[in-house]
């Protein structure tokens, strides 16, 4: 884990992704971006990949960001989908390759499915389509077959073919065995790094279920909540933080940037976290 002496950021960005998973910039790239936009403390966080990090360490270096190694790691929990991010790891740490690995591997497998459900509905070639958006098929996943579904004309915009295509229930939807989240966390925990609860707000559980994963995080390991991320509202995001405290969560907070002018997030555009005492970041203090 990296540790700073001085804690001196102004523009923070946890939560990131590059072209080595399913955002469009490569990390050199987003790290000119993160000097653009002012972030001083920036991390890459691409889904189940450690690929882009030494790119992006070194580049950030060059441009003078502070950079945080850190990956997404993709959960189920009571049957859906949850994100764990894990911040600060060691991204040469074998046990953590490993298992990212085999995800990988199930990643592909699970895009050949979607591809032929997706046939059956008269879009023929949607795997070739998504491959043709997707510079690392090792983590190729649904926002490159949504690319490839807008590309041709099936419906306007990336979220509204997710609407009409890719969400549960949707008939380019596969059912996954993603990581359970006691693995997850314990791969981040033991590569030296921080277990992050991304984007609770994105999660359709009940108050009860979400209760339980929280719980179930905190058993595991978990350290953090990311309140401020660009799928929460202001108020959302203090409805977060507020939870984190309750449940005794350090605060994150990320963009989940993808793509320029996609989902209309730009990179450090994210809600300001209220309580700065309470940021994830503290942990990184020398
Ligand atoms: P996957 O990991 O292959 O299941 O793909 C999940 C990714 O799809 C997320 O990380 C987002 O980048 C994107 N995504 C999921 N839901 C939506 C949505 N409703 N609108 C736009 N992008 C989405
Ligand atoms: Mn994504
Ligand atoms: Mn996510
Ligand atoms: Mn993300």
């Amino acid at each position: 884990m990296k540790k700073f002496a001085r804690l001196p950021w102004k523009k923070v960005d946890l939560h990131t992704h590059s072209s080595f998973s399913d955002g469009v910039l490569t990390p050199e790239a987003l790290s000119l971006l993160a000097q653009k936009n002012e972030v001083d403390l920036w991390a890459l966080t691409d889904h189940d990949t450690l690929e882009g990090l030494p790119f992006a360490q070194h580049f950030a270096r060059l441009n003078n960001v502070d950079f945080i190694p850190g990956v997404e790691i993709s959960c189920a929990f009571n049957s859906k989908s949850v994100h764990i991010v894990g911040l600060n790891i060691d991204f040469q740490n074998a046990v953590l390759q490993n298992a990212l690995q085999n995800i990988k591997k199930s990643r592909f497998a699970r895009a050949q499915k979607m591809s032929a459900e997706l046939e059956k509905v008269g879009i023929p070639n949607a795997l070739e389509g998504a491959l043709s958006f997707c510079k690392n098929p090792n983590t190729l996943s649904r926002a490159h077959f949504a690319r490839y579904l807008v590309q041709i004309g099936k419906a306007k915009t990336v979220s509204a073919v997710f609407e009409r295509y890719l969400e549960p229930g949707k008939p380019g939807y596969v059912e996954h065995q993603w990581a359970s989240v006691e693995d997850a966390v314990l791969w981040i925990k033991q590569s030296g790094g921080v277990a992050v609860l991304a984007h609770p707000g994105r999660y359709a559980f009940s108050k009860n279920a979400l209760h339980h994963l929280l719980e179930n995080f905190k058993e595991a390991g978990g350290e953090a909540l990311e309140a401020g991320s660009a799928a929460h509202s202001p108020e959302e995001a203090r409805y977060w933080a507020d939870v984190a405290k309750r449940y005794g969560f350090w605060v994150s907070c990320g963009s989940d940037f993808h793509a320029p002018g996609e989902q209309n997030r730009d990179l450090g555009r994210v809600p300001l976290l209220l309580e700065p005492s309470k940021s994830v970041w503290h942990l990184w203090a020398i």
